[in-house]
């Protein structure tokens, strides 16, 4: 089954295609399984934020389930309502809060902020190397995965890269070894999705994390994974859909781990 498990709407502050328009985009394309992952990113410095990046101050509503059950039904697809829950160390008692009150039926676990400023913002990477700057952004990401709140994948791991101003961006297994074995023993350990975004950006690449932390994951014996365009406009979902397909399958994947009623099941990847 094709499918795609992170997507992003106007229910989120950065992104521009509504539910129809995606869910309409999903089922031209034979994607069978859709995942939208709005942002929910309650530790976000909306203080520091440069002039003209968007704020991120603000909840989904109830009409984000009502747009999906109406776009299901018109286009006969599976549609999860999800959630990108944005992980910093102050906001978790808020954000087990917000998970809380709305039914979500999929989250991502993510890492966007570190000390105290989104990696996309100017200025961020100032006076850092690459070995500081990734080995910080690597260690956020493993104490995220002690959050103490529901969540069913991991997404964009090496997410730093996209935006990161040195020659070699792409976080890969051999420079990163130890401390990545780490987090994705965790993962394991937790039988969480390794989400594969196809959002790469300028980091060049095919995907986020690097095939070579995928080899990696598949020979310490993990098998969750999923994939996800993280769109935020039309004309992104599906991005590299097959590409990347046949890249994990070289490694020996044969199933993307879908979420339905709280569980995870298993497609064939094709
Ligand atoms: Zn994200
Ligand atoms: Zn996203």
């Amino acid at each position: 089954m094709k499918i795609d498990c992170h997507n992003h709407t106007t229910f989120s502050p950065d992104a521009a295609q509504t539910v129809d328009e995606i869910a309409a985009e999903a089922k031209r394309l034979g994607i069978g399984y859709l995942a939208l992952t709005e942002h929910l990113d309650l530790g976000f410095p909306n203080d520091k934020r440069p002039e003209g990046e968007p704020s991120f101050d603000y909840l989904v509503t109830e009409k984000y389930f009502d747009e999906i059950e109406t776009a299901k039904k018109k286009y006969g697809i599976e549609i999860a309502a999800g959630i990108e829950a944005g992980y910093t160390d102050d906001s978790v008692g808020e954000t087990a809060k917000e998970l809380a009150r709305l039914p979500f039926e999929y989250v991502i676990n993510s890492v966007h902020i570190c000390h105290g400023l989104d990696c996309y913002w100017n200025g961020y990477f100032d006076g850092l190397t690459k070995k500081e700057a990734y080995t910080e952004y690597i260690a956020a990401v493993r104490k995220s995965l002690d959050a103490p709140y529901r969540y069913d994948a991991v997404g964009h791991f090496g997410y730093i890269a996209r935006p990161a101003p040195y020659e070699h961006k792409i976080m890969t297994f051999r420079e990163f070894a130890a401390e990545i074995d780490d987090v994705l023993s965790v993962i394991i350990k937790k039988d969480k999705i390794l989400e594969v975004n196809t959002s790469t950006g300028l980091s060049g690449g095919l995907c986020i994390p690097d095939l070579s932390i995928l080899e990696r994951y598949y020979a310490l014996g993990g098998r969750l994974i999923n994939i996800g365009s993280d769109s935020h406009r039309t004309g992104r979902v599906g991005h590299n859909y097959d590409a990347v397909g046949d890249a994990v399958k070289s490694i020996g994947f044969r199933e993307w781990a879908v979420v339905r009623n709280g569980k995870i099941e298993t497609e064939a990847i094709d």
